[in-house]
């Protein structure tokens, strides 16, 4: 059994906020605690890299800011990073053999930012290599376990990320979703966790995998800790080509997400026992399919119908395209990951093959060491289907259907709905090795979460409860491009009358 960091006792990130701030707890007392927990834990195989001095010396920083009043928003708050994150000092393999031993020269903006905040970083969480997969299962570093039962995944690709946040072994971690990588292993895990408008977040420092659809994102426990997070994360980055200047000049200046909660939280705030009164909430037929699994259908609609107690009415839509997002993705994003990814060749940095005749010998020696089998399967894919030839008849038709997808998004939000919900996963959390034998059992479980990334929505998950094996389930709600201050408020006013976020497997 787990002893529970010391960061448990407190009341979310605002909590922690308050407890450092009135010097109750050092940020070097959180951090040394984690530590322990993490150590402890050590069998969820959560973590990656761990140092605990780069992470002392984060804390001790943070005590002496927290002293001299100048602490940012998460001075001593203790969280990690995904692996997919490059980090100055802890070492980066995204999960990958390939980049084994690898130290970057610099920290992801991201990182960066977040350490500027104050917060405190543990070190670097397991992924599925290069962010492919929807089990963490394909980690070159071993699978996670998934803290609410350890035969069981945690979801990918941000699995580590969201089984350290469920077993409260950090206050928050960082995630990245390409299709769905920090929804599916929130819901899976039982936490919280947003995917923004693609663009909001820089991607600068991000191991790449499909540049055209990578967002990075938070983990928590509350909708609230996701809100500082993210507050401090997004906002314009001249280092990435797609962070976002001109769209929405709100979108540039810090404090967008909290300005956005706070509007929404006053548009919804009326008072009394309905403040989301007025809020059409659209519920796609192709969500609730023969696909779905009994479990979390149930729990699904038991969210739904709270959210109609808050004040909200239910407006049937249609994504009519939804299952047709998968292979539009699976075309995508391997055609993106093959271009990616070509980049390591054993010549600049990366595993090296030890033996070999050629130059070509070496990259193609180097490759095939380096990389796992999911991580080669989408590089064949993706190489097939931009060669010359196929082309038109996969590439360009995927692009074309991704166009179709993003607009039935619209449609729905043009005159039906102000938010979507449904489900994220079609099932609870399948078992570590249940889909072994058959690799793309596991795409299709992506088929809720696929559309929100081909189009660039923002989209998140919350715990709504648990089914099969009392596994968690997660409830998805998808917004408008900008929306996510307006997701957030809606996600906590559930969260105000719900406790499933509350709930630990500790
Ligand atoms: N499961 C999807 C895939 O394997 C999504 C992964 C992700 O979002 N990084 O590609």
């Amino acid at each position: 059994m787990t002893k529970p960091a010391l960061h448990t006792q407190f009341e979310g990130i605002a909590g922690l906020r308050a407890a450092l701030a009135q010097r109750q707890v050092s940020a070097v007392d959180l951090a040394q605690s984690a530590l322990a927990a993490a150590e402890t834990a050590s069998s969820l195989n959560s973590f990656l890299h761990i140092d605990a001095e780069l992470t002392l010396a984060q804390a001790r920083a943070a005590d002496v800011a927290l002293a001299s009043g100048s602490a940012g928003p998460l001075a001593g708050v203790p969280i990690a990073h995904k692996d997919a994150f490059v980090t100055r000092g802890w070492r980066t393999t995204a999960g990958s053999k390939m980049l084994d031993g690898y130290v970057s020269p610099f920290d992801a903006t991201v990182v960066e930012r977040l350490q500027q905040a104050g917060a405190v970083s543990l070190g670097k969480l397991n992924c599925d290599e290069f962010a492919m997969g929807s089990g963490n299962e394909n980690s070159a570093y071993g699978a996670v376990k998934n803290p609410w039962d350890h035969a069981a995944v945690p979801g990918g690709s941000s699995g580590g990320s969201a089984a350290a946040v469920a077993a409260r072994l950090v206050a928050a971690a960082t995630g990245t979703d390409t299709g769905g990588s920090v929804r599916q292993p929130a819901a899976l895990c039982g936490v919280s966790g947003i995917k923004p408008t693609y663009g909001t977040v820089s991607r600068y420092g991000m191991v790449a995998f499909g540049s055209s659809l990578d967002q990075a994102g938070p983990l928590a426990p509350s909708s609230r800790d996701l809100l500082e997070l993210l507050d401090v994360i997004s906002g314009f980055d001249p280092r990435d080509a797609t962070s976002l200047q001109k769209c929405d000049d709100a979108v540039n200046e810090p404090g967008r997400v909290r300005r956005g909660f706070d509007a929404a939280q006053s548009r919804f705030d009326a008072a009394g026992s309905q403040p989301l009164k007025g809020l059409r909430i659209g519920v796609p037929e192709e969500y609730f399919g023969a696909g779905l699994a009994p479990d979390v259908a149930a729990a699904v609609e038991a969210a739904l119908a709270q959210f109609e107690a808050l004040g909200a009415v239910r407006v049937p839509v249609s994504l009519p395209r939804t299952e047709l997002a998968i292979p539009a993705y699976y075309v995508i994003a391997p055609a993106e990951a093959s271009s990616n990814l070509a980049r390591y060749d054993g010549v600049r940095y990366g595993h090296r093959a030890a033996q070999y005749g050629d130059l070509n010998e070496m990259i193609s020696r180097s490759r095939a060491e380096g990389f796992g089998d999911e991580v080669k399967r989408r590089i064949l894919i993706g190489t097939y289907v931009l060669s010359h030839g196929y082309y038109d008849a996969y590439y360009l038709q995927a692009q074309r259907l991704r166009r179709m997808i993003a607009q039935d998004f619209q449609r729905a939000y043009a005159d039906q709905c102000d938010v979507i919900m449904g489900p994220v996963t079609p099932t609870v959390a399948k078992n570590i090795g249940d889909n072994r034998d058959d690799p793309t059992a596991d795409w299709l479980a992506d088929v809720y979460t696929l559309g929100v990334s081909l189009a660039g929505l923002p989209a998140m998950s919350v715990p709504c409860g648990f089914g099969h094996g009392g596994r968690p389930v997660g409830l998805q709600i998808i917004g408008n491009y900008f929306d996510e201050g307006r997701l957030l408020a809606i996600a906590d006013r559930y969260q105000q009358v719900t406790d499933w976020h509350k709930r630990s497997p500790l």
